[in-house]
């Protein structure tokens, strides 16, 4: 687990430090809690810190910096004129925040009591942090295909992200799952390792961005597989090929691939609010119109969780911006 960083900690013994004097007493009431580490969440930090509301960031062990970690080039995040990768940008992000006195402690939240005026944020030690308003920018997880054998092996030749994986399936034949832009990603990323890649796409289209999809249409290392189903992953210890149906004449037929990323799509982090903040039919927390006000006083919600459409670094990076405004202006009412 890595250790919580405050502005100005730049070397291990400063970190160090930094994380004794970060030692929390109960009874502190804090002005804000930001819960998740993506664009929003490093974003809502930075506008937060500079407002002086001396904000916690909880980040997450593993999943802190959110999705960019697990990508490659960043091509379309304004100010990177010639891109930027996804981990530097959230390394970016972090300092940032961190610059300006945002605590940062990667450490996971297991629950959230959001009633009343005060907040109570607990952590995975059982650790407990107050605090006037708390910012939910969670993100979301990848999608599974719901296979049983999918997730048996998961590891095992089964992944989410050529950017992790990607390096131990030199020479192999694999498949890519989705017809999105993360799809065309995975795809055009794992050419450098595979012999070859077969997108299995449920559709006779894709749904990817042009230049996304025209990369990948043109890329001599990648076929497409159109309107088919996934029906089972193949294989004992290690995936050995998929179960695959046509999904318009219904045939069936087995692919031989030794690795498979499911790159389907992402569903919203709400298991932490579920049955306390209103949702909408898509499954993200619901909002009040352009704001992050969710259905509790003093609880706002930024970015991909409660974004069903758009869902890019920038767009999040905006609304985190957005809740740390509102927190901002609840927070002087609060005062008041
Ligand atoms: P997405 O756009 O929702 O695409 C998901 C794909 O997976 C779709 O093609 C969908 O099929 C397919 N799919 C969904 N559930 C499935 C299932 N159960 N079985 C088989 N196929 C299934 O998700 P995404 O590709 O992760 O992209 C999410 C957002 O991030 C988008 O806004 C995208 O533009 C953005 N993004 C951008 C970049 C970039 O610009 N470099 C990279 C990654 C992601 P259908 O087409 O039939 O719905």
């Amino acid at each position: 687990m890595w250790p919580a960083i405050q502005a100005g900690a730049s070397t291990k013994e400063e970190v160090h430090r930094s994380v004794s004097n970060a030692e929390n007493t109960a009874s502190e009431v804090r002005d804000v809690i930001i819960v998740g580490s993506g664009p929003a969440g490093y974003t809502a930090a930075v506008y937060t810190a500079r407002a002086n509301l001396k904000p916690l960031l909880l980040a997450g062990s593993v999943t802190a910096g959110g999705e960019l970690m697990n990508t490659t080039d960043v091509e379309n995040y304004p100010g990177f004129p010639d891109g930027i990768m996804g981990p530097d940008l959230m390394e970016n992000f972090e300092k940032q925040a961190a610059r300006f006195g945002t605590e940062i402690q990667f450490e996971d939240v297991t629950e959230l009591e959001l009633d009343g005026d005060i907040k109570t944020v607990t952590i995975g030690s059982g650790e407990t942090f107050r605090a006037r308003s708390i910012i939910l920018s969670t993100g979301s997880a990848y999608r599974e295909l719901g296979l049983p054998n999918e997730k048996r092996l998961s590891g095992h030749g089964v992944s989410w992200c050529a950017t992790c994986d990607g390096f131990f399936f030199k020479g192999q034949d694999i498949a890519v799952i989705g017809g999105g832009d993360s799809a065309m990603e995975e795809a055009l990323f794992l050419t450098k390792f595979a012999n070859s890649v077969t997108v299995v796409h449920r559709r006779d289209a894709l749904r990817a961005s042009k230049i996304m999809a025209d990369r990948a249409l043109a890329h001599e290392k990648i076929s497409f597989v159109w309107n088919t189903g996934v029906e089972d992953v193949l294989g004992q210890d290690k995936v050995t090929g998929l179960k695959l149906k046509n999904l318009v004449d219904g045939t069936e037929t087995e692919l031989a691939v030794t690795g498979v990323f499911v790159a389907i799509g992402n569903d919203p982090r709400t298991d932490l609010v579920k049955g306390k903040l209103d949702l909408t039919p898509e499954g993200t927390i619901a909002v009040e119109g352009r704001t992050s006000q969710t259905s509790i006083k003093g609880v706002f919600a930024a970015g991909d969780v409660i974004d069903p459409t758009y869902r890019q670094a920038i767009t999040a990076s905006g609304s985190g911006c957005v809740a740390a405004l509102d927190v901002e202006h609840y927070l002087a009412d609060f005062h008041a």
